[in-house]
């Protein structure tokens, strides 16, 4: 439908014309992000400041047009896609560090800095940020902040909520406030922690303090094969279950490994059906102890090989390998989508046997690559839309996927979030007063509705009448939505 030409004047007097965008190329890059789902902006605006930013939330209040916070758009469940007909509002240029703080080892930054760039800034303090999202070259920290992302290397020292102090946030109101702070404690209820995973329906994070801490002196990186994902999945349950919590501890199975070895050798076994890629940190003799530990439990369960990375090179290789590895599902089909549920880890192996029967019962093929540590699953289905029929039997294996993580005492998001993909799942996991009360807490930070609408909660709850129609949100493959 486009912007009214008197919205999109008013949004130029605030953060200038050429920060405007409404050319239909324009607003197709706008209309996506990583998974399936699409629709249209209205338009698109790029605040320069935190001042300007609640200007447009402001503005956009007062024309009654509903608004989508965005950062990078590589969100894995339709979190940025403008549903409803929104304003986009992008952090695109809210992309400075603003300051390194090595004495209290904090990082001050705006919310369209990369992830990865913190640690780089921090890198010759021998400092890191430690929430690492495979992303993390293009995910911003607002992105990060919203969906309270994880990552490899989150299983032993915790998930973005953990590493977040305080955040400046334009509130769904157009307010401008501080949660938290630049302390480890702040009193009063923890709104910042209420805010860090609420996919962007709260209002938007425009600065943040992150915590740093310092590098460990040494790591070991150590690649396991085994016959297959059950296999595999036995020895992440034994590693933890001798009470050793690695750095990280990744899965990736046949198709997986096919598939990265395909696009970028990192060396791999090529036969292998399952591959555990872990990291052990701490002093050269810590590190090096728990290594030989974990290698230990791998043999014991029935590794077909276990090798340490020699050098830095070898360790940075089987790396680039696993973080590379979604985009390398490209070898095996044209498109993907990537499930993102949770069970308890000792269900692994019954879950991947489960998800391989789900796959098989819609002629589809699966690879996963994971968090197994944290029992945090992404199954990748991957398909070509080109064929007729193939959506509809993706999405009812997805259904399928995270009702079965759910039947495992399972969750049904560990860290790619609620968004447009999964809120009709909701009512799985939550009841009625469950839901009525997420949806009270919106309403404390001024969302009616309009903020990020058709997002987390079930349809109807922040939807509103939108939900009733299938206007603008319409899966991908479909012609009807853009
Ligand atoms: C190849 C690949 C690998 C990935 N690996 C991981 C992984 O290991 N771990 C993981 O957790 N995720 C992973 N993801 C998912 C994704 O990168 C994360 O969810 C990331 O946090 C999204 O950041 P973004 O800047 O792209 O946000 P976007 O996709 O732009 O937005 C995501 C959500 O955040 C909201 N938002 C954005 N900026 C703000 C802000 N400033 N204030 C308030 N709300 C905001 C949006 O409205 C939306 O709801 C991966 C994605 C890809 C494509």
């Amino acid at each position: 439908m486009g912007a009214a030409p008197e919205l999109v004047r008013a949004l130029a007097a605030i953060v200038g014309p050429e920060h405007v965008l409404t050319s239909p190329e324009e607003l197709f890059v706008y209309s996506f992000d990583g998974t399936i789902e699409r629709a249209l902006p209205r338009c698109v605006v790029l605040p320069g400041d935190t001042e300007q930013t609640a200007e447009v939330v402001r503005l956009c209040r007062r024309f009654g047009v509903p608004v989508t916070p965005r950062g990078a758009g590589t969100g894995l469940s339709g979190g940025a896609v403008p549903a409803g007909e929104t304003v986009v509002i992008s952090t695109a240029r809210l992309n400075r560090i603003l300051a390194i703080d090595p004495a209290n080892r904090v990082a001050i930054v705006q919310p369209g800095v990369t992830n990865l760039a913190v640690s780089e800034a921090a890198a010759p303090y021998g400092l890191f940020y430690a929430p690492d999202p495979s992303s993390q070259r293009a995910c911003t920290i607002g992105g990060n902040i919203a969906e309270n992302a994880g990552g490899p290397h989150c299983l032993a020292l915790g998930v973005t909520t953990n590493h977040v102090l305080g955040i400046e946030v334009v509130t769904a109101a157009g307010e401008i406030v501080w949660l938290g702070g630049r302390c480890d404690e702040s009193p009063g209820y923890d709104l910042r922690g209420a805010f860090i995973g609420s996919e962007g329906t709260l209002g938007i994070a425009t600065t943040a303090v992150l915590r740093l801490l310092p590098k460990p002196p040494a790591a070991v990186t150590i690649l396991a094969a085994f016959a297959d994902v059950a296999t595999a999945s036995q020895a992440v349950a034994a590693i933890i279950g001798a009470g050793i919590i690695p750095a990280a501890l990744e899965m990736m199975d046949r198709n997986a490994i096919r598939a990265v070895e395909a696009a970028l050798a990192c060396g791999y076994p090529p036969d292998a059906g399952a591959v555990l890629l872990a990291e052990v940190e701490g002093t050269e003799g810590v590190a090096a102890e728990l290594a030989s530990r974990v290698e230990e439990q791998c043999r014991a369960h029935d590794a077909l090989q276990v090798r340490r990375a020699r050098d830095a090179r070898e360790r940075e290789n089987l790396w680039r390998g696993r973080k590379g590895a979604i985009g390398a599902l490209g070898n095996l089909a044209p498109n993907y989508y990537i499930l993102d549920g949770v069970v308890p880890r000792s269900r692994l192996p019954e879950a991947m046997r489960r998800v391989e029967a789900i796959a098989a019962a819609h002629g589809l093929t699966v690879a996963n690559v994971f968090h197994a540590g944290d029992g945090n699953l992404h199954p990748c289905l991957v398909f070509d839309e080109r064929e007729p029929g193939t959506h509809e039997r993706v999405l009812r294996a997805g259904a399928e996927i995270i009702r079965a993580c759910l039947e495992l005492g399972g969750a049904l998001t560990g860290e790619h979030g609620v968004g447009l993909e999964k809120r009709e799942f909701f009512r799985w996991a939550f009841s009625d007063t469950d839901i009525e009360n997420m949806a009270r807490l919106r309403a404390v930070f001024g969302n009616d509705g309009a903020f990020n609408p058709c997002k987390a909660l079930p349809a109807g709850t922040g939807c509103g009448e939108m939900a009733q129609r299938p206007f603008a949100v319409a899966r991908a493959g479909s012609d009807a939505y853009i």
